[in-house]
């Protein structure tokens, strides 16, 4: 069945959908990008295309290496046309009910023996897998946000995920000289099992006026050496995808430990997302980032 992978399908032109292309093509993938709109997948190729040109600036690529990655990288501007995938990886909103819808519009259009991968942060692999037609050529392919500078790859097998998928999705994270480390499949994974409580407890710590999201963010990178604090980090995240990820574990592990914070939900009921929508805990519109608390 699963064979060598040429051409990569990716749902999503995102953040994530958009470095998962960029590193794909990098390492000599073909990759067909997907969105909800022509404008969404241009955007994205866009973008892409910044990241590698700034890749070249700062000397970690050659002119013919950006050049050979932005020749491999095509719009699907229809799902039939990632019929010619050999691995599909979904990348699109952390949202069960839109996976779900997309992996039935999906399936009876991919190659029968076309692997299927998500790039959730905390979905269960076995329950969107059992949404599919190739339980057994399922598998959660969890990459890291910035994906072209991020070196970890958590790989999560559904319970019906057969050893071929699973070494199919390891040769492809190798090919792109990260490294893997194998989670089971629990709420949220590893990194995020975490990563998301630390998040929360900061958004709890200026919900209670413990602090300003300054004090927060300076306290965890100068007293815990923490490359950036968890307000800083949260909106670079994308607070829709913080919310989500604690309500999955909320959800799935029935402990109010997990609760998320109401102020994470009034940020995210009032469109501020981080950085992606211009404002989060910190206002993105200006020259620097303002706290906005
Ligand atoms: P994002 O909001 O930047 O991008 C999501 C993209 O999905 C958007 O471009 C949106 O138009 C597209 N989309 C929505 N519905 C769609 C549909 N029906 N068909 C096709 N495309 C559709 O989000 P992101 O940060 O790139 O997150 C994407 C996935 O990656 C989520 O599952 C998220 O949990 C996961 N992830 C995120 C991070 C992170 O730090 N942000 C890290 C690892 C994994």
């Amino acid at each position: 069945m699963t064979g060598k992978i040429e051409t990569i399908g990716i749902i999503g032109a995102g953040q994530m959908g958009g470095g998962i292309a960029h590193v794909s093509a990098l390492a000599g993938y073909n990759v067909l990008l997907y969105d909800v709109s022509v404008d969404r997948i241009e955007k994205g190729i866009a973008t892409i295309s910044g990241n590698l040109a700034r890749q070249v600036a700062s000397g970690k690529l050659d002119e013919k290496e950006r050049k050979d990655a932005v020749s491999r990288i095509g719009s699907a501007a229809a799902m039939a046309d990632l019929a010619a995938a050999d691995l599909v990886i979904e990348a699109a909103t952390e949202d069960e009910t839109v996976k779900r819808k997309i992996y039935a519009q999906l399936c009876p259009q991919l190659n029968p023996t076309a692997v299927l991968a998500t790039n959730t942060s905390s979905i269960s692999i076995t329950r969107l897998a059992a949404q599919t037609d190739r339980p057994e050529r399922f598998i959660g392919i969890h990459f890291m946000n910035p994906v072209p500078v991020m070196k970890l790859v958590e790989l999560v097998r559904g319970i019906a995920t057969e050893d071929q998928t699973f070494e199919l999705a390891k040769a492809y994270v190798k090919q792109l000289d990260k490294t893997i480390t194998v989670s089971e499949d629990f709420p949220a994974f590893i990194v995020n099992r975490i990563l998301l409580p630390m998040i929360n407890e900061a958004i709890y710590t200026l919900y209670e006026g413990v602090g300003t999201v300054e004090a927060i963010d300076t306290a965890m990178k100068l007293g815990a050496n923490h490359p950036m604090g968890p307000l800083q980090l949260a909106d670079f995240i994308g607070l829709d995808t913080c919310l989500s990820i604690m309500q999955v574990l909320h959800e799935g592990l029935s402990d109010s430990k997990y609760r998320p914070c109401p102020l994470l939900v009034k940020y995210v009921e009032a469109g501020w997302l981080g950085r992606k929508s211009g404002r989060g805990f910190y206002d993105y519109r200006g020259e620097h980032p303002v706290p906005t608390r």
